[in-house]
């Protein structure tokens, strides 16, 4: 069943999203060639419970860290690890909290220095695909409209689609219903109401769509090892359209040097 929420709940999933962001600015601003995505996690973990909150990830189905750090071809649910980032990769940092009973789920690609053109474009165009999904995001729509909005927009710039893993409900719970996937069709799928809170988060590959799940139980990757990348926004539906949860300005701001 769908949750929807009333307003106070609405504003503790926005304190949740906040914190989140602001988590991904202090690590943003740790990422550079050189630095071990272990070092990552633990500067994310420290930074959430010194303002009150407990790491959502860590835990979460046996997960082993506060953040999923997945680098180039890796999609997502990368475990931190010894690996020091270099010159021209991509990172995708995935970060949730859970404070006052409720969770907060968000994610950021950064890059590390200078990456290829077309990696930038990909980067840029998930950005682009996560913001004309959430555009969507107003009572009365359909999640088919998202999906058709995300996929169209990475289609249109040359890239795929992740199909295996999905955006979702947010709430007491990190993952609610509805599912909300990254492909899809317009005037279908669940009727989006106000009072739903939901995470969109394309994950949107430069190569083929097919993804290999890692034996480490946890790491997804793209099939042909092309890089891939990964945005995510908690998004509350009301009636006049998308109340974004979210703040990437925070982390665009701090890594902005
Ligand atoms: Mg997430
Ligand atoms: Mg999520």
């Amino acid at each position: 069943m769908i949750h929807l929420k009333t307003r106070e709940e609405v504003e503790l999933l926005r304190e949740n999203n906040r914190l989140v962001s602001l988590t991904l600015a202090e690590v943003g601003k740790h990422i550079a060639p050189g630095v071990r995505t272990k070092e990552l996690n633990a500067i994310a973990e420290t930074f959430i419970r010194d303002h009150g909150a407990v790491p959502a990830f860590l835990g979460y189905n046996g997960f082993p860290a506060t953040l999923c750090v997945s680098v180039n071809e890796q999609v997502v649910h990368g475990i931190p690890s010894d690996y020091r980032l270099k010159e021209g990769d991509v990172v995708s940092v995935d970060c949730g909290t859970i404070m006052k009973g409720f969770y907060g789920d968000s994610a950021y690609t950064f890059a590390v220095g200078e990456v290829a053109p077309r990696v930038a474009e990909l980067l840029e165009t998930t950005k682009k695909a996560l913001q004309n999904g959430v555009a969507q995001a107003k009572a009365g729509n359909r999640v088919g409209d998202i999906s058709a909005a995300v996929q169209n927009t990475a289609e249109a710039a040359g890239f795929t689609v992740v199909r295996e893993l999905v955006g979702h409900g947010l709430g007491r719970n990190m993952h609610e219903e509805p599912e909300v996937p990254n492909n899809g069709v317009k005037g279908r799928g669940p009727l989006l109401q106000e009072g739903m809170v939901i995470c969109i988060e394309p994950m949107i590959n430069m190569g083929t769509r097919h993804v290999v799940f890692e034996r480490d139980g946890w790491t997804v990757r793209t099939r042909d090892r092309k890089p891939s990348a990964h945005f995510e926004w908690a998004v509350a539906v009301t009636a006049n359209g998308p109340d974004v949860l979210t703040d990437f300005t925070v982390i665009e701001v701090a890594t902005r040097g």
